[in-house]
């Protein structure tokens, strides 16, 4: 399978996988992103206890790409120390902005998150696929999480 279908069928599971979408409760940290060129609206809430993603979900709006970029997102990123966290959300962003090329550590790091790697010849579509990585990595930046 190539990488653009797998990149079909990641996108249709997790579009229609409704587990992250749900509203947390309690949580620590909640920022919301939007990107207006398509109408997605999204709200991350986490619960950080110790330094670690204990868990993370998501509620809003938006096309099948963003929400199952931010369905990945939050399979990724939980149980992560926010460090790992941290780096794991810049290693997709570097990947999207073609500064990250190594195809083996991207695909380890990043497992479902490694189908977005075509999405920058959809021009259209990357601020729909960053919008969840870019918004919670934003929001650790403000809360100075990382010390
Ligand atoms: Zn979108």
């Amino acid at each position: 399978m190539d990488l653009n279908e797998l990149y079909s069928q990641v996108i249709l599971e997790h579009s229609q996988d409704k587990s992250n979408k749900r509203v947390l409760d309690p949580y620590t940290m909640e920022e919301r992103g939007h990107n207006p060129s398509c109408g997605d609206d999204i709200t991350l809430r986490v619960d950080i206890e110790d330094g670690v993603v204990k868990d993370i979900a998501y509620t809003g709006i938006g096309c099948a790409i963003s929400q199952a970029s931010t369905s990945i997102m939050c399979d990724q990123i939980r149980g992560l120390k926010v460090e790992e966290a941290y780096e794991k959300l810049d290693l997709f962003l570097k990947m999207i902005r073609g500064e990250e090329t190594d195809d083996e550590k991207l695909e380890e790091e990043l497992e479902e998150g490694y189908v977005f790697k075509n999405i920058s010849t959809m021009p259209a579509r990357v601020k729909c696929a960053v919008l969840a990585w870019h918004t919670l990595k934003n929001a650790i930046d403000e809360q100075g999480e990382i010390s």
